[in-house]
């Protein structure tokens, strides 16, 4: 590529590899990790890599940023202990900043050393608060890998040939970019979205202005505020609840925009209705915001919010300690009295080195202006990545918020079917050895994912952008 890497000042230190490795890997030859420094990470050889996956959105302010490491430092040598039995300061400090930072009435803090923990705690509340025992996911969502999580998962990659927790339904995902009834144009997203005039003036009845470009029949359309789309999305769901789930439900959970799933977007209103519909049939609704929250979508500190909906529970990890084993759940004082005679136990949920490294990522995301960050560098990739989705057939779509984004690959844009996975290996391999690792997602491994720290900058995204056109020209040069 020609563009050249931004330049950085970190001095790595070198690591001399003994020994095999077991672990299956995205790449061809595993990428061998030493050290990180902010959005940086060197391999055991000393290459220096523009890391925007993040360990899937989880590193949020930085591969060893200082602050936080600081504060782990210290609080190192203070003190380092379980959760069960005493308190700390650091644990009630965190949960009052944790919980000034969402809406009343949601002021409960629970904490966990994982999202899938997280996840669990949640069904086991809601299904004690309502007295009901089933729970309804979108298809495609991840949720966790334990027992009762993978339930509420949607993926076959993550299912194994066992039952996985009773009482989990998964609902038709409102994808609106690869799902039936389209809508791409309803998604709340800085970028303007494009659909094939064939695939909509029968299908739906929004308002909508054509431009015809690249002289193929291509057009934008504007949103006029109803969303046909949705109205089938919440039909389908109404319909499970006249065929495979009971009229009275425990939950309903989703992501504010999936993740594992591709960063897939719901039309805008989609979550709202839902939420009506859920409440009316007697669940609580929850938010997943264990890659959403924390800033990185950049319009909101939580992805709901951009939604305009108010969960009942909130589940959170990954992004919220930046890497740092930690998870949390966040309800109300009575969906929280539910859990009455019985003690929620969790040797190392919130423990005090936990909850003051979480502590500092609060500060530094709001120090660093983190979530502005996000808004503003997320929006120009955006913006810049749906310039390349206009110059190349095999991106079919570009969606997201903030920093958490998704890139759509598909064979041709007429068809939409996804880009077999030996193409996305080219292009991600590629990508990789001119130095930018990213995600991998979507149900046939079809969208790129770019969730990196918050703390890049224009001149990394341009550089990604140099990167990812090379490595899409190369692939179409050799097909
Ligand atoms: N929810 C979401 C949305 C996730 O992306 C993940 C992890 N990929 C989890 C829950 C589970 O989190 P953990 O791996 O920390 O158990």
């Amino acid at each position: 590529c020609k563009s050249s890497i931004p330049p950085c000042d970190f001095k790595p230190e070198p690591y001399q590899v003994r020994g095999l490795y077991l672990r299956v890997t995205y790449y061809k030859k595993p990428v061998f990790i030493n050290q990180g420094y902010m959005q940086w990470l060197w391999d055991v050889d000393g290459r220096r890599y523009l890391d925007l996956f993040a360990g899937v959105a989880t590193v949020s302010v930085g591969h060893c940023n200082p602050k936080v490491t600081e504060t782990a430092e210290k609080q190192l040598r203070r003190l380092w202990h379980t959760t069960a039995i005493y308190v700390y300061p650091q644990m009630q400090e965190y949960a009052e900043k944790l919980a000034s930072l969402l809406p009343d009435p949601l002021k409960v803090v629970y904490f966990t050393n994982s999202g899938s923990e997280a996840n669990d705690l949640a069904v086991l509340m809601a299904r004690l608060y309502t007295g009901n025992f089933d729970v309804i996911t979108l298809r495609g969502s991840y949720h966790g890998g334990s027992p009762q999580a993978t339930g509420l998962t949607s993926n076959a990659d993550y299912k194994y040939p066992i039952p996985s927790s009773m009482g989990c339904h998964n609902t038709m995902c409102p994808d609106v970019f690869r799902g039936l009834w389209g809508g791409s144009h309803c998604r709340d997203s800085p970028v303007q979205t494009i659909r094939e005039c064939s695939c909509s003036p029968g299908t739906n009845t929004h308002t909508h202005t054509h431009t015809h470009i690249l002289s193929k029949s291509i057009c934008f359309f504007l949103f006029s505020g109803h969303c046909q789309a949705n109205d089938m999305y919440i039909r389908e769901l109404n319909e499970m609840f006249a065929t495979t789930v009971p009229s009275r439900i425990a939950a309903f959970f989703a992501e504010p925009i999936q993740g594992v799933g591709g960063a897939v977007q719901f039309p805008k209103n989609y979550l709202k209705d839902t939420y009506q519909l859920v409440r009316e049939k007697g669940g609580i609704c929850i938010a997943d915001e264990v890659q959403t929250g924390f800033g990185r979508t950049g319009s909101h500190f939580w992805g709901f919010q951009g939604h305009n909906v108010f969960p009942d529970m909130v589940t959170m990890a990954k992004g919220i300690a930046n890497g740092f084993p930690m998870g949390a759940v966040v309800t109300t004082a009575e969906i929280a009295r539910s859990f009455g005679k019985g003690v929620h136990f969790n040797t190392f949920g919130g423990n005090p080195l936990a909850c003051a490294v979480a502590s500092s990522v609060l500060d530094t995301i709001k120090e660093d202006k983190m979530q502005e960050n996000s808004a503003e560098v997320g929006t120009y990739l955006l913006t810049e990545l749906a310039k390349l989705r206009d110059k190349y057939e095999i991106i079919g779509d570009v969606r997201g918020k903030g920093l958490q984004i998704g890139v759509e690959m598909v064979k041709d844009k007429a068809s939409r079917d996804p880009l077999p996975p030996e193409a996305m290996a080219e292009i991600f391999e590629d990508t990789k050895d001119m130095g930018v690792l990213i995600g991998k997602g979507g149900l046939y491994g079809q969208t790129f994912r770019i969730k990196p720290p918050m703390c890049i900058t224009k001149n990394d995204a341009d550089f990604f952008l140099a990167v990812f056109n090379q490595a899409v020209q190369n692939y179409m040069e050799r097909r």
